[in-house]
């Protein structure tokens, strides 16, 4: 496929996947039609893997009796990530665990929080834009374009059990592949139940 028409196809995809969280959250879809989309097949023949999977039925479907086994596994991808990153022997991390906390359980659950309960941008409404007047539109600032309102360091700081300062200087690096894992699960999700939502 040419590289400029890879790129037009990437882009409608994305938008379109945009317009099917829009349309789920605003009650278009049934459960059932939802749960179809989820758990069955993309057009490659392919199931969505286990995390992805439970995020989507987490997130669209409210079923909230699937969150402890989806926050299992991500605290298992976690414990990857902080293995492939020799975390542990950093002494921050050491510190923490030393204090009987648990890093790797504690991000993970913060993370898919934040993933799962996301809320509009308050600033741009969910456009990513901002439309000062008078003006072209700009990128949303406060949500860094992304449409969804992040949680600042101060609310995951507390979330986390530690100080604002703390958070900035340490975890907050420590969250931020976290939270992209995660991300990167929805997007997948989004992905797939597009193409049986979407059509
Ligand atoms: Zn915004």
């Amino acid at each position: 496929m040419r590289p400029e028409l890879a790129l037009a196809k990437l882009t409608a995809k994305t938008s379109r996947m945009r317009a099917v969280v829009t349309e789920i959250s605003s009650g278009a879809y049934s459960a059932t039609e939802i749960a179809g989309a989820l758990a069955g097949f993309n057009s490659d023949g392919e199931k969505l893997e286990k995390e992805p999977y439970l995020l989507g039925v987490v997130k669209f479907l409210q079923a909230q009796a699937s969150f402890s086994e989806l926050h299992t596994l991500s605290t298992l991808r976690v414990t990857d990530l902080v293995r492939e990153r020799c975390w542990r022997h950093e002494r921050g991390w050491a510190q923490a665990v030393g204090r009987g906390m648990e890093p790797s359980r504690q991000l993970s659950l913060i993370a898919l929080g934040d993933c799962i309960g996301s809320q509009k941008c308050e600033v741009c409404e969910g456009r990513k834009w901002v439309f000062p007047e008078g003006s072209a539109p700009v990128e949303c600032k406060n949500c860094l374009a992304t449409g969804v309102a992040s949680p600042s360091g101060r609310t995951l700081a507390a979330q986390f059990g530690v100080d604002e300062a703390a958070w900035r200087r340490y975890w907050g690096r420590k969250y931020r592949p976290i939270i992209a894992m995660v991300h990167g699960w929805e997007m997948l999700c989004l992905w797939h139940v597009v193409e049986k939502l979407g059509e």
